[in-house]
């Protein structure tokens, strides 16, 4: 199997989220999509291990956010590697509340989407949550981002929990090219050398003991 092939399907990038125990969950996805119009229903693949999949089931909704080229680590770095049991990933952000209480961005999002859960399908490592859209509204009509551009243009990384994880990218070895250090958790690049001590990866948070020359 030639797992480049892969490589060629597309994918938007977006933010799932809901509220369970007071508590805000959300996180970044590549695996939002429509399922059917009548009625409108979306899917998303998310990880077993995921609080936010808990979130989701615990409260029988979720909340999906379409997320603009104006997204940048800064907001995706939190959303794609952290927990949202340690950390208020929404504390930097514009923000709002749906009929379900679940919080989502009001900022570099192009549309939202709340649904109320109607099945889940078991994929050993993910599971396929299936939703009945109850409240959709266009929030920009700024540009929308694609996992293309993400990997391109904002040089993002994909965790090793996504489900179209690409692996690590193979250094290509150059003599005059510059030192890369790579982050263990994320996968970011850092050139340069030496990878300054107090280095704080800019997508995870993990301190510069979590990369590695490549
Ligand atoms: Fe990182």
């Amino acid at each position: 199997m030639d797992m480049q092939a892969f490589f060629k399907l597309s994918y938007g990038l977006y933010i799932i989220s809901a509220r369970w125990e007071e508590r805000d969950y959300g996180c970044v996805v590549n695996t939002l999509q429509q399922v059917t119009a009548e009625p409108p229903m979306l899917s998303v693949a998310v990880n077993k291990n995921s609080v936010t999949a808990k979130a989701i089931l615990s409260s029988g909704h979720f909340c999906g956010v379409v997320l603009t080229e104006k997204a940048d680590l800064a907001l995706i770095g939190p959303f794609g590697f952290q927990n949202s049991e340690a950390v208020d990933k929404f504390a930097s952000f514009s923000t709002a509340r749906d009929q379900n209480g679940a919080r989502y961005l009001t900022e570099r999002a192009a549309a939202r989407y709340s649904c109320a859960v109607t099945g889940t399908l078991d994929l050993d490592t993910h599971l396929l949550i299936v939703g009945r859209v109850e409240e959709a509204e266009i929030l920009s009509d700024d540009p929308v981002m694609t996992y293309d551009y993400y990997h391109r243009v904002v040089k993002g990384g994909t965790p090793p929990t996504a489900p179209s994880y690409k692996g690590e990218a193979k250094a290509e070895a150059k003599p005059d090219a510059p030192a890369r250090w790579r982050c263990k958790i994320c996968g970011y690049i850092y050139e340069g050398d030496p990878l300054p001590a107090d280095f704080i990866c800019p997508i995870c948070k993990k301190p510069a003991d979590q990369f590695e020359k490549i």
